[in-house]
Parts: C-alpha cells; sequence; structure tokens
C-alpha cells in the first residue's frame, strides 16, 4: 500500500536540544531526520521526508526565516506531500504558527510541533508530539485549516493558540474558543468544521517595524511614544481590561496617532475589545474617537503579526481599520469539512 507522503523540517528548540556535557544547558543540535528516527513506528504511517532548515532558539527565529521555510513548505506540498510538519521551539510557537497562517493558502496543512521536554528528560514528549504531527499531516480533516499546532495530542488553529505555561506538558491552549481537535489512539479528529481565512499577499517592504507596548498600573503611555521616535511604524498596545489605559496614556495615544497607527488589544489573555460599552477617558469609545484601531479577538501578539504584515503588503493607512475590523471578528466556519476545497 502506498503511504501518504509528508515533509518534516527541523528549526531547533527544545525537541532538538542536547547537553554536550553532563550538567550543561542544552543547545539546538538535532536534525529533522535524527529526530524522525527515534519515533516508533512512523515510517508506517507516512514516506517520511526529513531536513533540517534551521537549529535555533525559537526566540531568535526571525521573519526572513519563516518565510524561508514557507518557500520550503510550498515546494513540498506542490511535489506531492499531502501535509508539511514544522519543529521548531515552543516559545514563539504562537507567534510562528501565526505568521505561517497569514500566508498559507494551500489546502493541505501546514502543521507546527514541538517538545515541552528535551529528548534525555524521563517521558521525552517531543516523539509522540512529531508522530500526532504526522498523523494530523494525512488526516482529510485537516485540509483547508491553514497551519495547525499540535502538541500533547491537542490540535490548535493557529489564529487562537497561546502558550500559557512555562514548562507543563499542557502549555498549550486555546483560551477563546477551545482546541479546534484532538487525537485519539493516534487518529486526529475535530470539534469543528474549518473556518474560513484571509489571506495575506507577501510581504514588499521588509523593514516594518511595529512595536508592542503594555498598558500598565500607573503608566502614562511614554514607552509607546518613545518607540514612534525610535522609528516603529506602528503601536499594539496591549491594553487593560477590554481595551483600556489611563487618561495620559490615552492623550499620548491622540499624540502618536498622528505619526503611526495605534491598535488597541485586551492584554487579559482571552475575549475581545469592547466597541461601545465604557465611556470614560481612555476607554475603547473614546480611544477609537481619537484614531485607535480596536483588535477585536486578536491578542496583541498577533495584532502585532498582523499589522506588521499588512503594512508590509503595502497596505495604505486608510485601509487598516476595515481589515482589522474583519480580522479582528470571529470567525465563520465552513459548515462541510470538504467545502472550498
Ligand atoms: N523552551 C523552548 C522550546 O520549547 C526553547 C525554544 O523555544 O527554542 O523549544
Amino acid at each position: 500500500m502506498t503511504r501518504p507522503s509528508v515533509a518534516i523540517a527541523s528549526l531547533g528548540g527544545t525537541i532538538s536540544m542536547t547537553a554536550a556535557s553532563a550538567g550543561a544547558g542544552v543547545t539546538p543540535t538535532l536534525d529533522a531526520a535524527q529526530l524522525a528516527a527515534v519515533v516508533p513506528g512512523l515510517t508506517q504511517v507516512a514516506e517520511i521526508s526529513a531536513e533540517s532548515l534551521l537549529q535555533l532558539p525559537s526566540a531568535s527565529l526571525s521573519f526572513d526565516h519563516l518565510l524561508e521555510c514557507l518557500r520550503w513548505a510550498e515546494a513540498k506540498v506542490d511535489a506531492g506531500a499531502v501535509g508539511v510538519v514544522l519543529t521548531q521551539g515552543t516559545d514563539t510557537l504562537e507567534e510562528t504558527a501565526f505568521f505561517l497562517d497569514l500566508y498559507w493558502d494551500r489546502p493541505q496543512p501546514l502543521i507546527l510541533t514541538g517538545a515541552m521536554r528535551t529528548p534525555a528528560a524521563v517521558s521525552a514528549d517531543g516523539p509522540g508530539n512529531l508522530l500526532a504531527a504526522v498523523q494530523t499531516a494525512i488526516a482529510p480533516g485537516s485540509r483547508g485549516r491553514g497551519v495547525l499546532v499540535v502538541m500533547n495530542d491537542t490540535i490548535h488553529a493557529a489564529r487562537w493558540v497561546s502558550k500559557a505555561d512555562a514548562l507543563s506538558l499542557h502549555a498549550f491552549v486555546s483560551p477563546d474558543g477551545g482546541a479546534a481537535g484532538r487525537l485519539v489512539e493516534g487518529r486526529p479528529g475535530y470539534f469543528h468544521g474549518p473556518a474560513k481565512r484571509p489571506v495575506i499577499g507577501r510581504p514588499q517592504v521588509h523593514t516594518v517595524r511595529v512595536a508592542m507596548v503594555e498598558a500598565l498600573l500607573s503608566d502614562d503611555g511614554e514607552l509607546a511614544e518613545l518607540a514612534v521616535q525610535a522609528g516603529y511604524d506602528a503601536v499594539v498596545v496591549a491594553a487593560q481590561g477590554a481595551g483600556h489605559v489611563s487618561f495620559a496614556f490615552a492623550e499620548r495615544i491622540s499624540r502618536i496617532g498622528n505619526t503611526v497607527p495605534v491598535v488597541i488589544a485586551s492584554r487579559t489573555g482571552g475575549g475581545s475589545t469592547a466597541e461601545h460599552t465604557y465611556g470614560f477617558v481612555g476607554a475603547e469609545i473614546d480611544l477609537a474617537a481619537r484614531g485607535a484601531l480596536l483588535a477585536g479577538w486578536l491578542s496583541p501578539r498577533k495584532a502585532r503579526l498582523l499589522l506588521r504584515a499588512l503594512l508590509a503588503a503595502g497596505m495604505p493607512r486608510a485601509e487598516l481599520g476595515e481589515r482589522l475590523k474583519k480580522w479582528g471578528k470571529l470567525p465563520d466556519f465552513i459548515p462541510d469539512a470538504a467545502a472550498g476545497h
């Protein structure tokens, strides 16, 4: 029987990290072939090709690295892979997944996975996560869902996933709508159909920088203004509650907004910014009247990536509000899993 073909590429991260000597800290050393080689039964599930693209801790991955990975993944599905899997560090996984999802326009699943424990740890989770990622990559139900994160036998949509624990095996959650699916006895299943996902044109300008600044207690927003003075092209404010900042911060947002776009997202880790509930100075109604854009359901980190992608694609400032509104809403789900592709 012919097995479906799945391409795996490794980028580094804990899943690949070993120590040079006893007691030393771990660094990325293992390549994709080595990661695949220790997964029992992997080659019975799919015909695997494995390459090492990078060997980095994920905090040092860049947008350019990810665009390279995107080209690699496109080439693999164009050559016949039913899905592709990238292994990487978990620290930035929620951001890299969302970044790739902004551009991934293929029906084949692009799966990201990693590990919370190093390969030498007792009960290392890397091999199980890699097997689950490949099982997810070959499942017909995974098509049309864009970029997925598979960790701990749970499947998350890039749009919603977040790393919510520094070390636990259950670090990845989708706080708003819950996980997209789960694997049971090696078979992935989904709780609902795929969502419609707008995709963005590739970057025309590679130098766009978007700052993200958290609004804190007794905070006048000076850092946000310093970011603009330092040359950032836009600012995302991780605002309090449903999109709120102090009186002084609100004044600052008016000033900053004369120079660059300002987006207000909620720093709470879940839920949407409000639109027309609170009437105090520094609340969502006031900030929108000052020209700030509201991120809706997008987390500050994801709003930053979206804003950067829109600006890098050459979108004029006047159109950003409309686009953010669209992305910030809850997506429509495609009722039939096969629809659209
Ligand atoms: N703790 C990280 C990991 O899970 C390190 C990194 O992100 O590279 O891989």
